[in-house]
């Protein structure tokens, strides 16, 4: 697809695509958050009260799950008078979201909801619902979080990031090319860079030459380290996203060396999309509070010692199948300023919230951990997993079964992982019951004791 015609579906196309044939409004919800986000911090809470009342209200009119478990409680939206009493209402886990799918849906959108799956940064599988409007706010949201990066809506981006899982029927490779078309967006797949192949991805920045180069750490770190060694050069972007995994200092003062632009620390996740982003002065990262609640809060996986607390989120935009109090197992820890930048939206000092390490082979290639929330989204009937590399040549994948599992989503694993890691490796698969924790209390999704 030329330049050309990705400027011209953008300037000419996008528009008709976007807010008149699929109705998104993502731009005035990206005027109103860009807007919202200079309000003082207390206004900025209030306007999140405000928004969660009519959230809850709208749970006990219409959901099912909410209604019957805040009548065993004796409670109504009217005992919620504040933050604390908000506080007091029971966690939303990934087991209770999967128990009571249907008993979650908002009784008069029901049957209007978009779907989306998520592989899980903890290795358990899940889907969702969520309305059209909350998916032009969550895109608004992200884009705003891009333009503290200085990379607004429409930047030549390339995006290094995960593809190809499974086969995609025709029209969804379509849409899917002209929707990145439509952003300026290009994407290279990570899950096929290998030792041998880095000139490659080097070969096609150069070509594209992007703004702002997108994308998971451990691949773009990887790149990076082979350019330092190597003394190869690339166009210069405007800036680093970091997505997908918590930026560690080293990995950021390698980038930057390597690449020559600041690197902006963000996190987020399939279930809500942009949680908080780095502003340009680096001073934490700006929790989205006009769209989401986020609590962290001391449950058993947090440690003891300090402020840092699991990241429990409500998505305030989402009325098709709200996530109340939603556990996400990722922790984070609150900032105690607020940033010079200006922006009311309250910080975060540091997230630590995946640790997803890569698997190599003996035929030199590298796979980022991040293609298996990919995979096993695609995957029917997994409801926990985790893959254990302790030899270069084997793997061993635990898998805890759901009742759609059968022989077809074995196979389909199987070959997904072939597919990728080529036959030098041994895949040996293993029924579990439960997946054990972690010394800190987190499951974690790859396990390679190699890197
Ligand atoms: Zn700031």
């Amino acid at each position: 697809m030329s330049v050309f015609y990705e400027t011209a579906f953008r300037r000419v196309l996008f528009p008709a695509y976007e807010t008149g044939l699929r109705r998104r409004d993502t731009l005035s919800w990206l005027d109103r958050y860009e807007r919202d986000q200079w309000l003082s911090p207390a206004q900025i809470a209030q306007l999140q009260w405000a928004r969660l009342k009519q959230l809850l209200e709208h749970c006990y009119r219409e959901v099912p799950y909410y209604q019957k478990q805040w009548r065993a409680l004796g409670i109504t939206p009217d005992d919620i008078r504040t933050m604390d009493d908000y506080a007091r209402l029971p966690l939303l886990t990934k087991a209770d979201i999967r128990a009571n799918f249907e008993d979650l849906k908002a009784t008069s959108v029901r049957d209007k909801l978009l779907y989306k799956a998520t592989g899980g940064s903890t290795g358990e599988p899940m889907r969702f619902g969520y309305t059209r409007e909350s998916n032009s706010r969550r895109h608004a949201v992200m884009w705003r979080g891009y333009n503290w990066a200085g990379a607004p809506l429409g930047s030549r981006s390339l995006l290094l990031w995960g593809a190809g899982v499974g086969t995609l029927p025709w029209k969804q490779k379509m849409k899917d090319r002209l929707y990145h078309a439509a952003f300026s967006r290009r994407i290279v797949n990570s899950f096929h860079m290998t030792e041998s192949n880095m000139a490659e991805y080097a070969d096609a920045i150069d070509e594209f030459k992007p703004q702002v180069l997108l994308g998971y750490m451990g691949p773009l770190v990887r790149l990076a380290e082979w350019m330092l060694a190597t003394g190869r050069r690339v166009h210069r972007p405007r800036a680093f996203i970091a997505c997908g995994e918590a930026l560690h200092d080293f990995q950021r003062v390698l980038i930057e060396e390597a690449f020559g632009c600041p690197a902006f620390n963000t996190y987020g996740c399939r279930e809500f999309m942009l949680v908080a982003a780095e502003c340009d002065r680096h001073e934490g990262l700006h929790i989205n509070s006009d769209h989401l609640v986020v609590e962290l809060l001391k449950t058993p996986d947090a440690p003891e010692e300090g402020s840092t607390g699991e990241v429990i989120v409500t998505d305030l935009s989402n009325h098709g199948m709200p996530f109340i109090r939603y556990a996400t197992t990722d922790l984070a820890t609150p900032a105690e300023h607020t940033c010079s930048c200006g922006r009311g939206l309250p910080l975060l000092s540091r997230v630590d919230g995946r640790v997803i390490d890569a698997i190599r082979t003996p035929d030199g290639r590298i796979l980022p951990g991040m293609f298996f929330p990919f995979l096993f989204k695609e995957t029917k009937g997994v409801n926990q997993y985790q893959l254990v590399q302790r030899e270069l040549d084997k793997l061993e994948l635990s898998i805890v079964r759901g009742p759609a599992f059968d022989d077809e989503s074995l196979a389909f694993i199987r070959h997904e992982i072939y597919k990728v890691l080529g036959d030098s490796v041994q895949l040996n698969c293993h029924f579990v019951d439960h997946i054990p924790l972690t010394k800190s209390g987190k499951t974690r999704l790859t396990i390679s004791d190699l890197t």
